[in-house]
């Protein structure tokens, strides 16, 4: 059995999000050099984004591998899986709250629910002391004594033998590996988040019901869900131009021209959903949402490699963006660890190949769902896609 590829050497992951983290956790347990520099400032920024679900074959498998389903499970919110379909007057299609009898019955959630802050605190409660390098925003990087010299926005820099890009969907390393760009998936989402949403909008608190809304009507969605803090967290989904939020000439924190806005856009929508930009916090914020060419590909480097949307943006209609970069993280930490490859290049070349086919393959379910959710017909194709008839 060859030595393991990391031993005494410097690892610098640039990016803490599910990923970068991810991946710390394994190779500690693994007893690699670790450092993860975040550009956040510290421990508690605010993570934003609506909850994760972890899908049993990917996101679940490393955190089992991690070594942290208790810490997960004690965070897991119950409940938060359960879902409705609405059309655009919020009338119910289809609800999976009440299980058949018998079926089902005293079964965990088969996809649990996490938010993204929890998700954060589990794998930093499980990394040694001093592993993230907060404030540390990566700006560039040299060449230097066959590894990298990263240097950060606050001045510092950092000398590691290997460079892991886990910056997320406009990752500033990605270009160091290659000049692929992400395409515009045809679909913006913007965000909208109420806070104390049960007194809020206690309507639409009342009809998620502690779970998620998927709402179709029109070419155009509403997706939402509960947030742990008591805040529901919403997205209008919809098919504008690549620049729409920019040239839409909309500002953002403006309630009562977004309300305007609305009523056009969501034009024969229930009076319901005003209500979520009434009680919104502000700004609303707009998502162009990406996707990386399915094809891509790339000569593997000695010492550089890209994990999660870093490697592979994608859009987010089939809930496998993170749970593809955890497992990213999962499957290079073992090919680090192996002690199955000569050199490092050797492992990272089989494992970009392999993250590369996994990715592409969600990438291209994503973009089909989007298809689907945005089309006319949404609200009968996602109901028979439930096995609705
Ligand atoms: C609207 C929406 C809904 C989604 N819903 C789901 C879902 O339900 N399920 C799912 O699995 N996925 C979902 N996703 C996708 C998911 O959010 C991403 O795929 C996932 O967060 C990617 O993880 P990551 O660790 O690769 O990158 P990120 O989560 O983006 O983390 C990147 C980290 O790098 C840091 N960083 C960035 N730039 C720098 C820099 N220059 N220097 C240092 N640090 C830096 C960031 O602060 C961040 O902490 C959704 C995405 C969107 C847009």
């Amino acid at each position: 059995m060859k030595d393991i590829l990391i031993q005494d050497k410097k690892i610098a992951i640039v990016g803490g999000g599910p990923g970068g983290l991810t991946l710390a956790r394994l190779l500690q347990l693994k007893g690699a050099d670790v450092k993860v520099y975040e550009r956040d400032l510290n421990k508690d920024a605010r993570v934003q984004g609506s909850p994760l679900d972890m899908h049993p074959e990917s996101g679940w498998a490393a955190l089992r591998e991690a070594g942290l389903l208790d810490e997960f499970n004690s965070n897991v919110r119950i409940g938060a899986d359960k879902k409705i379909i609405v059309n655009e007057r919020a009338e119910i299609f289809f609800s999976d709250h009440e299980p058949e009898a018998g079926k089902d019955a005293g079964k965990g959630p088969s996809h649990p629910e996490i938010d993204r802050g929890k998700l954060r605190k589990v794998f930093l409660d499980s990394l040694q002391p001093g592993t993230v390098v907060w404030d540390s925003r990566f700006v560039s990087m040299e060449p230097q004594n066959g590894g990298w010299l990263l240097h950060f926005k606050n001045g510092s820099s950092a000398y590691a033998d290997l460079v892991i890009a886990a910056d997320g969907a406009n990752s500033k390393i990605r270009s160091y590996v290659t000049d692929i760009k992400a395409f515009y998936s045809g679909v913006t989402m913007v965000e909208i988040n109420v806070n104390d949403a049960e007194k809020a909008i206690p309507d639409i608190y009342k009809l998620l019901n502690g779970g998620k809304v998927m709402a179709f009507g029109n070419g155009r969605n509403i997706l939402g869900g509960q947030k742990g803090d008591g805040g529901l967290g919403f997205y209008l989904s919809f098919k504008p131009d690549e620049n729409w939020a920019l040239n839409s000439g909309l500002d953002f924190s403006d309630k009562t021209q977004l309300l305007a806005w609305f009523k056009i856009e969501y034009n024969g929508w229930s009076d319901i959903w005003c209500s979520l930009i009434e009680k919104a916090e502000m700004p609303l914020i707009p998502r162009p949402i990406y996707c990386m060419p399915l094809d891509q590909a790339w000569q593997t480097l000695p010492n550089l490699t890209l994990l999660g949307d870093a490697a592979h943006v994608m859009p987010p209609f089939a809930g496998e963006g993170a749970n593809t970069s955890m497992f990213d993280a999962l499957e290079l930490s073992r090919c680090l660890a192996s002690g199955e490859f000569d050199t490092l290049q050797d492992a990272l070349s089989f494992y970009e190949v392999g993250m590369r086919k996994r990715a592409s393959a969600a990438a291209k379910q994503s973009l089909e769902n989007g298809q689907r959710m945005h089309s006319e017909g949404a609200l009968e194709k996602m109901l028979a896609a439930f096995g609705v008839k």
